[in-house]
């Protein structure tokens, strides 16, 4: 990806997380660089981040953060929600890769 397009992710990204609250909603961890947008309700997202570049994840995110849709998740509460309420649709795989 050209240089140009991940340094607009990658601040986009921090824009994006601020907005947000800028902390973990479960543990409160305010570290930017392990946090990330999370999907309030796992069925209000439509669309997967595998294959996609960073800043058309970016894209992505902002849409549905415009939509009231996000929160902010550090790594570690997102991977242990994703096994402790959605055991069967865990996906170890797909949940430990960070967004961008
Ligand atoms: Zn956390």
């Amino acid at each position: 990806m050209a240089r140009r397009q991940k340094d607009w992710a990658q601040k986009a990204r921090v824009e994006l997380l601020t907005k947000l609250g800028g902390f973990c909603v479960d543990c409160g961890e305010r570290d930017m660089s392990c946090l990330v947008p999370d999907h309030r309700d796992a069925e209000t997202r439509t669309w997967s981040t595998k294959g996609k570049d960073a800043s058309w994840r970016m894209s992505l995110y902002r849409k549905d953060a415009e939509k009231g849709l996000l929160c902010v998740r550090c790594v570690n509460c997102n991977n242990f929600k994703g096994n402790r309420f959605n055991q069967e649709s865990y996906r170890p795989s797909e949940i430990a890769e960070i967004p961008f």
